[in-house]
């Protein structure tokens, strides 16, 4: 029998939801910002409201080693929600932009597969970009992408970066560095590239010379520190500049979250003002996103 409904053709639209969901790209949600910003609390804050995993986008985290100079995220900071790609390469070897991709699709696909959102976290603009913005577009095909972006004003968080590489060295990065320490002045490869492993170079070499009195090691060490803290503060610059390409010459469309009163402020006040201007319009972004 023929229907005669107005609407018969809708009726029928039923039969062809399949292939209409299977048209629908899965999600991911990348946070940028640079170093010290708070990216990965806010992809643990993001993971606290919707089964997600994170995939780390920093390129030295990725190597196994230098937990306190590289600023891994500790088991117990991680809030139970799963990370991949930190401390996964080999130290004395490049983990380049390609074995990123490779390593972060899988990573992403399988966590997709597994029913939750992937959360890519992390400073590496230039990973990012490798991994979103493919020759051939194939990972925009696949995965709708919703960027967020913390910033924080650039002298404010200067501050804090210079502070935490004060507080890194009082958890152990001297040890820490010393380790990797091997009296060849080569830092071009792998975790030696890491901000606070070169700058130590001539501290640990008056270490192993018999010549150098404590005075002139003391002025080493101190020296050594701060040129961690200015190559920390140059590299917030840089990957702060690159958020601006991103945003302004490739179009990204990149959601900014203003956490500048966040880091003004201590304990309570700043906890509070991080949930107002970060991890709840963060939230929000996403759970439209998601429902989008
Ligand atoms: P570039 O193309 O300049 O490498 P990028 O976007 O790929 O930029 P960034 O995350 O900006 O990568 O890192 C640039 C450099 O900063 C690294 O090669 C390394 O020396 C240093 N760096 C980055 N992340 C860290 C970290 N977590 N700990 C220590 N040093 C880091």
């Amino acid at each position: 029998m023929i229907s005669t409904h107005p609407h018969a053709s809708l009726l029928q639209l039923p039969i062809h939801l399949p292939s209409l969901r299977r048209l629908r790209k899965d999600k991911v949600v990348v946070v940028m910002g640079a170093t010290g910003t708070g990216k990965s609390r806010l992809a643990i804050d993001l993971a606290a409201h919707r089964p997600a995993e994170i995939v780390n986008s920093d390129k030295m985290q990725v190597y196994e080693g230098l937990d306190i100079v590289t600023n891994k995220i500790a088991d117990e900071d991680r809030g139970g929600v799963p990370h991949h790609l930190i401390g996964i390469a080999d130290p004395d070897a490049d983990f380049t932009s390609s074995d990123f991709v490779g390593t972060s699709s899988l990573a992403v696909a399988s966590i997709v597969g597994r029913g939750r959102l992937p959360i890519v976290a992390g400073g590496s603009n230039s990973f990012i970009e490798a991994l979103v913005d493919d020759r051939g577009y194939e990972f925009r095909s696949r995965y709708e992408v919703c960027f967020l972006w913390v910033d924080v004003a650039m002298p404010v968080l200067h501050r804090f970066v210079s502070c935490r590489v004060d507080r890194m060295v009082a958890a152990g990065m001297v040890d820490e560095v010393r380790k990797k320490y091997n009296g060849n002045s080569d830092y071009s490869r792998g975790i030696r590239r890491a901000i606070g492993v070169p700058e130590f170079d001539a501290f640990f070499r008056s270490e192993h010379s018999c010549s150098d009195d404590g005075k002139t090691r003391a002025k080493l060490l101190e020296s050594a520190i701060n040129e961690t803290k200015i190559n920390t503060c140059k590299l917030a610059c840089q990957q702060l500049k690159k958020i601006h390409r991103l945003r302004n010459i490739n179009g990204w469309e990149i959601h900014r979250l203003d956490a500048t009163k966040a880091f003004q402020r201590n304990g309570l006040e700043a906890n509070e003002a991080w949930a107002e201007l970060v991890a709840g319009p963060g939230s929000a972004i996403v759970a439209e996103f998601i429902d989008s």
